[in-house]
């Protein structure tokens, strides 16, 4: 089995779906993920602001503003006026369903049920495209397997047990369709898997069948070396380990979810980015093993909050960094980057859901200081511990860049560091002059 993912540019219009059909149309079994139609779930978001904050007539609005878009693509994907009128007849059905929560009280649980709305309608609409093109195909709900757990975590192995069930029912079946994004929570509530979610369904489905392969289908060659939206002249990088990609990921490259390496690095399962517009391209594998030791990549991760707390109760003492951190434990906020003096540590966190309770809680050890508006700039490859270089290299590229925080050696593949949020695009373009240029060269 393989699982192939393509996200909203790849479906972003009826010409767009006719390529996706062209390039899954070949043997072998195959579980296709789709994104919502491009621009779609932002405009679902929008939606459902809108109705928050019971603003009726901007919401019918909106509503009325994401339908031609709909209707068009159903006129240019459909030849026979047969599966143009189902298609009108979907887009009808759902587009009332979307109004339908202009007319009652709208409560915040409904919110999750609108935005899934981009991933039901993308799948429908495709498969019913497969079937007009007599292309055996099987619309898979994702609601009936994906689901998160009472932490918001991904259930794996109920993911297993219902997804394989729901194959099951098709033994002779080797096409199926689903929605990536949306699952359902412990409630049976729809829920989904945050923005950008259908890379993670994708590497979720594919743990849950350990797939030959799982494929990200984007827009995009492959994870480039740094970030194509700040800097030109990025080119795609062959292969990545996994915890290369994870990290990547992580630390702000948006052509992945920040946590869809995990599911396939579990089992094991090969991911592959690929370009929907350039197929023939080589992309990025993305694999236990790869090649190459070097600096392979940057990416940046905003948004950041540093806070520093500085006590002489932790001289000479121990204990102190377990009682910092049970504070960040009790309100589930996770550390990204932490460095310690003798009298003072500072950590980053990029939640600020329950910021004052921790500066408050913080406050008993001693004088805490808080910054908002950073970034983690996160260089990523394979550091030979024993060869010389790399951080002089990169330190040299930053040198005109005030550098708060600096971590090196938590792991072999990753060195970051912590900036003010407004030097990122001269951090990210100072390294490609200083650091990614002169790997090409070399
Ligand atoms: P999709 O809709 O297919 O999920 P996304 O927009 O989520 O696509 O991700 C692809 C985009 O990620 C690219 O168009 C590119 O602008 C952006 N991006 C950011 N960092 C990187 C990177 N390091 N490599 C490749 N693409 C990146
Ligand atoms: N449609 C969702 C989003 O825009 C999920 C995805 O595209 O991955 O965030
Ligand atoms: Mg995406």
């Amino acid at each position: 089995m393989e699982v192939l993912k393509f996200g909203g540019t790849s479906v972003g219009s009826a010409e767009r779906m006719k390529s996706v059909a062209e390039l899954i149309n070949y043997p072998g079994k195959k579980i296709v993920v789709l994104s919502a139609m491009s621009g779609t779930t932002d405009h679902l978001v929008k939606i459902t602001q809108a109705l928050l904050k019971k603003e009726t007539t901007q919401a019918i609005q909106l509503i009325s503003d994401l339908e031609p878009r709909y209707r068009k693509t159903v006129q240019e994907l459909y030849t026979s006026p047969a599966y143009v009128h189902k298609g009108n007849e979907l887009i009808t059905e759902h587009f009332a369903f979307l109004l339908s929560f202009t007319q009652d009280m709208f409560t915040p649980n409904e919110e999750k049920t609108i935005l899934a709305e981009g991933e039901l309608l993308s799948t429908a609409l495709f498969q019913f495209y497969l079937e007009e093109q007599k292309i055996a195909s099987v619309l898979l709900p994702a609601l009936n397997f994906m689901r998160i757990d009472k932490e918001g975590e991904p259930d794996l192995p109920y993911i297993e047990e219902h997804l394989n069930k729901e194959l099951a029912k098709h033994p002779h079946s080797g096409l199926f369709i689903t929605q990536g994004y949306i699952c359902r929570n412990p409630f049976g509530q729809v829920d989904n898997l945050k923005r950008g979610g259908s890379d993670y369904t994708a590497s979720l489905v594919g743990a849950a069948v350990y797939a030959k392969e799982i494929q990200i289908w984007t827009d995009i060659d492959g994870m480039h070396n740094n970030d194509p939206r700040y800097v030109q002249g990025t080119y795609p990088i062959a292969e990545l380990s996994f915890d290369e990609a994870a990290e990547l990921a992580y630390f702000g490259a948006k052509i992945l979810h920040p946590a869809c390496i995990l599911p396939a690095q579990k089992r094991k399962v090969p991911v592959r980015l690929l370009n929907t517009m350039q197929p023939k391209a080589k992309g990025t594998l993305i694999s236990e093993t790869a090649e190459g030791h070097n600096i392979k990549a940057v990416a940046a991760k905003d948004n950041i909050i540093v806070i520093k707390i500085k006590s002489a109760r932790m001289l000479m003492a121990y204990g102190f960094l377990r009682s910092v951190f049970e504070v960040f434990e009790r309100y589930k906020t996770p550390i990204d980057m932490i460095t310690t003096s003798e009298v003072a540590v500072s950590l980053t966190i990029d939640m600020n859901d329950h910021l004052d309770v921790i500066i408050e809680e913080l406050e008993r050890f001693g004088t805490v200081d808080v910054e908002i508006n950073q970034t983690i700039i996160c260089i990523v490859g394979d550091f030979l511990a024993d060869k010389h270089g790399y951080a002089l290299n990169i330190f040299d590229a930053l040198k005109d860049i005030p550098l708060r925080m600096i971590s090196y050696g938590g792991s072999t593949n990753n060195i970051s560091v912590l900036i003010h949020g407004n030097d990122k695009k001269k951090a990210l373009l100072a390294l490609n002059e200083g650091v990614f240029k002169k790997l090409v060269k070399s």
